[in-house]
């Protein structure tokens, strides 16, 4: 999948009001997709089991206002989360919108962008003289939705025109080609999201493969984006070393000499809570839950995870350090956790 077809998109009656909300419902209807209009309520999904549910939904586009006044916050990644997707059609089992969005996963786009960058301004002016960085894929994969909505281009141009404030968005999909010629004046992170070719075979479903991820990365690197790669969630599996060792190996085979990068390293983890949702959506998955294989940990929320021992994770992180060093003796790594 290079972009999102939806099989059915609910439209805001209030996003007609909008250029972006009519052209949408235009070009949509013109490709054949069915079109439904709402009013106030998102209409609900309904299906017998909550799997059912959850795959119909996902495959739902639903096109609307974003009507909130403030912004998420979102650390360590970035200052604030910019609102201009949630949801993402694909289907990586262990993804932490599962549990985020539950039995609302489809995809959301708004279509009111030039109110979201305008509070994004605010934000900016009101931390002055600090800078202000903005996430654009905290609770979605942007790119899913650009050949749509134009959306992350827009945001792209604004925060490169903007003073005191930067952007930063994850990707594992490749439709990149709308970006590359943006005068992004390097105040644009992009990251791409990587793993083992065993892990995207095995959990990543519906999400483009590794060399794929790997020669989009290679476009916005010689486009001049600041480019990094989130190995995420990292996985300690049998031959694990063997396997990251090769993707870190392909990474730099594909990444331009010269050009820096930097890493984002996250070891997988679960609550109780995406464990259900797991078993749920995908009972067939092999993801890894076993609660008596991890550590309890309390998280920033107050709710426990389930994590890789203390031994397990200072191997993990050694090894990572070891590899990225070597293969990328310039490149930072800004967190492993
Ligand atoms: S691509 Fe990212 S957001 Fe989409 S399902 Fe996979 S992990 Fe979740």
């Amino acid at each position: 999948m290079s972009y999102f077809v939806p099989q059915l998109v609910y439209v805001d009656k209030k996003a007609l009001e909008y250029r972006l909300g009519r052209e949408l419902r235009k070009r949509l209807e013109d490709r054949g997709i069915e079109v439904v209009l709402y009013e106030d309520r998102i209409p609900a999904v309904y299906r017998k089991t909550f799997r059912e549910g959850f795959l119909a939904a996902k495959k739902v586009m639903v096109v609307s206002v974003w009507r909130q006044r403030e912004f998420q916050t979102c650390r360590p990644s970035a200052h604030y989360q910019l609102p201009l997707v949630s949801g993402c059609p694909g289907h990586c089992e262990y993804c932490y919108l599962n549990t985020n969005l539950g039995r609302r996963p489809y995809v959301r786009v708004y279509v009111n962008v030039d109110d979201v960058l305008h509070r994004a301004r605010e934000y900016v002016r009101g931390r002055e003289p600090e800078k202000t960085v903005f996430e654009g894929a905290a609770t979605s994969d942007p790119i899913v939705v650009e050949y749509w909505t134009g959306s992350l281009r827009r945001a792209v141009e604004y925060f490169a025109a903007l003073e005191g404030a930067g952007f930063r968005f994850v990707t594992k999909f490749t439709n990149v080609d709308g970006l590359l010629a943006i005068d992004h004046r390097g105040k644009t992170e992009i990251r791409f999201s990587i793993n083992s070719p065993k892990i995207i075979t095995e959990y990543e479903k519906g999400v483009p493969r590794l060399k794929s991820r790997l020669e989009a990365a290679g476009k916005c690197a010689r486009a001049g984006y600041p480019l990094g790669f989130l190995i995420a969630p990292i996985f300690a599996f049998e031959g694990w070393r063997d396997q990251y060792g090769r993707m870190l190996r392909q990474v730099r085979e594909h990444m331009p000499e010269k050009i820096p990068v930097f890493f984002e390293l996250i070891t997988h983890r679960f609550t109780a809570r995406s464990k259900k949702i797991i078993r749920d959506a995908y009972p067939e998955s092999g993801v890894p839950l076993e609660e008596t294989d991890r550590s309890f940990k309390y998280g920033q929320f107050g709710y426990g995870k389930y994590v890789y021992p203390g031994e397990v994770m200072e191997e993990l992180k050694e090894f990572f350090v070891t590899e990225i060093k070597a293969l990328f003796p310039e490149a930072k790594i800004l967190y492993f956790v």
